[in-house]
This record gives structure tokens, sequence and C-alpha cells, in this order.
């Protein structure tokens, strides 16, 4: 660290590493030229540019909206759904590696076509953040007394696939920077298919794409000409059940505790940088003395790898949880919008963007 600190420049601050550098301060103070307040000026300046690029209009009408469909695994709504994210990441400037990974299996329902949706940002770099949501939605059926009213799972996953679409479209600038670095971790987007049930949970009966990826990504030797896997060993941020208001978040492991830490402290910092709307509380959503207790989800297959989880799905679940309510009415944009830009602060920590 010392080595590090004595051959940066002294006239200027580099912007991508501004986190780094003021841990390094209060490590280090004897060897640091600038003060603390110029490195949190600095900090904050960088927080605010990186959080104001995310937008709420933007992430309603061009990510969630195409979303809000029917999109049962091998549907035509599910292809349509992977159309968009294709064409969403397709205009970024970043450059990402957009795979489908189909498989076909067997459900209470016959042989189903499954499709994960994969894209990594710098294939090649050694480790993989893994962003991760299911965009498949339950089989609901439709009320005969309504039969247009259709179930479109948008808490449950259609928000979270948009925010991670609007994720990466606000950090575009940053995270093409990132990848022009060649870092040793990059960011990979995962977008589960076949999360959900056809009938009753069971351990046959859900998590399809997650435990079909969990499997290969475990037996792909990476980085190429090594013998073992290095994809799974970073930490999977999987999303899920967000979009009604006043959600709350707990933190499920304790070995990834220090990262839930690390939502904690943005939202905190968000709150009183005065960048988050309808936001009553410095915590109010993210709370980590409370247990709830595991749920089980699309991390499960990984957890059984020894993959390091952070699980930010909203505990108690929304009240319309597979009804044919849970649909974009009861999204609250702002909530959206707010924890779209505490992800923002993570991945620009995590990443160091
Ligand atoms: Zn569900």
């Amino acid at each position: 660290m010392v080595t590090i600190i004595q051959i940066l420049p002294r006239i200027k601050l580099p912007r991508f590493s501004n986190v780094i550098l003021l841990q390094f301060y209060i490590l280090n103070n004897d060897y640091f030229p600038y003060s603390p307040s110029t490195c949190l000026q600095s900090l904050t300046f960088h927080i605010k540019r990186l959080v104001s690029q995310v937008n709420r209009e933007r992430l309603w009408y061009s990510h969630l909206r195409p979303i809000l469909t029917e999109r049962q695994p091998g549907s035509r709504g599910s292809q349509a759904v992977r159309k968009h994210i294709f064409s969403k990441l397709d205009s970024l400037s970043a450059g990402w590696s957009v795979e489908v990974d189909s498989f076909i299996s067997e459900t209470p329902h016959g042989p189903v076509s499954f499709s994960n949706v994969l894209a990594v940002l710098d294939p090649m770099a050694p480790r993989r953040l893994l962003l991760a949501c299911h965009y498949d939605s339950k089989f609901i059926p439709s009320d005969p007394s309504d039969p247009q009213k259709v179930f479109v799972g948008a808490s449950d996953s259609a928000v979270p696939c948009a925010m991670m679409l609007e994720l990466v479209t606000a950090l575009d600038p940053h995270l093409k920077k990132h990848k022009q670095l060649v870092s040793r971790v990059t960011l990979q987007l995962v977008f589960f298919d076949g999360g959900e049930a056809f009938e009753q949970w069971s351990q046959t009966d859900s998590l399809y794409g997650s435990r079909h990826l969990a499997d290969s990504m475990s037996r792909i030797p990476h980085p190429p000409g090594s013998e073992q896997s290095t994809l799974l060993n970073d930490l999977l941020v999987l999303l899920d059940l967000i979009g009604a208001p006043d959600p709350m978040f707990v933190n499920h492991f304790e070995n990834t505790a220090r990262w839930f830490d690390r939502l904690v402290a943005a939202e905190k910092r968000l709150h009183n940088l005065g960048l988050l709307s309808s936001h009553p509380k410095e915590q109010t959503y993210f709370m980590k003395d409370i247990n709830m207790g595991p749920v089980e989800d699309d991390h499960i297959p990984f957890l059984q790898r020894g993959v390091p989880v952070l699980h930010i799905i909203a505990t108690p679940f929304p009240s319309f949880l597979h009804t044919l309510d849970d649909t974009a009415d009861k999204v609250h944009s702002h909530t959206v919008e707010n924890l779209t830009k505490v992800l923002v602060v993570f991945l620009a920590e995590y990443l160091r963007l």
C-alpha cells in the first residue's frame, strides 16, 4: 500500500480510486500528501457525479416497460424480453459480450427450453462480480372474470432486471474505462431463466437456470489455459422482489456481511448528501441486525458450491407476491431509483470505478 501511495501523482487525485485513496489516508497518513477533507470532497464529488447518471424515466419507460409481459420459459414473451435485453446491452459503448446459455430440462409441464442471458464486460478477466436476477415470470392463471389481466411479475423480477440495465447504462462510460484498464475483476450480468416453479416449489421444480449455470460455470476452466475455474471465486449479488414501497433488506450471510455493510453505508451516505428521494431516514432499507431467516432463490446452487452471496431480496415479501396484482402500479419508482443509486455506489466501490 505504501509503495502505491508513494508513486501517486501529487497534483491531481486520480478519479477512479477515490474510495481507496481515502482508506489509504486513514491507514497511512504519514505518507499521504492530501488532507482527509480534500479526499472527502473529491469522493463526494465523484459519488454525486456517478449517481446523477441514474435516470428514473429511462429505467421506467425504456428498461422496465418492455419486460412487463408474460415471460414463462420457452414462451414468445420470454424471447421478446431476451431481445430487449440484447438490444439495450448492444446500445452501450462499454462493449458487452452477450451470450445465451440454452438447455432443455424436464419439468412438471414436460420438457421445456430454458435460456439464461449472460453478459460479461471483459471475458478474459480472471475474476467476476456476478450481478443477477431472474427474468422469467411464474405461471399464474389469469382471472376468468378479467382474462386480459395476466401475471407480469413487476417486482418478481421485472424491476430487478430493469435496475440491472439502468445500472450498466448509467455507468457505461466508467465501465468502458474499467474494461480498458484490464482489471483483475470484471462485471458479469446474469438474467436467469426458470427461477420459478411450474407447480409446487421443490428441489427439482425451481431454479432451472441457476442450477444449470452454477454447474457449467464451475466446470469451465478459467482463465483460459488453467485447469481450474476462477469464475465463481468472487461474489454473487442476487436481486429479487424489488419495487414495492418501504422495502427492508436484511443480511443473510456472515461471510458477506462486510459487503452488506457497504450497502448500509452507501444508503446513509446518499441520504446525507440529499441524493435520495422519498427517503425519510438515513437507514430506511438495509437493516443488518434483523434476522428474517434464509430464503430459497437462484443463489442456492452457487451457495452450495461455496460462492459468497449477497442476497438483496425484500423481506417480508410484498403482499402481492405471486398474484395478478404484482403490477407496475404497485411499484414505487422513487424507491427503485434510490436502490439503483445505492447499487451504483456499491459497484463503483467494488470495481473501483
Ligand atoms: Zn416469484
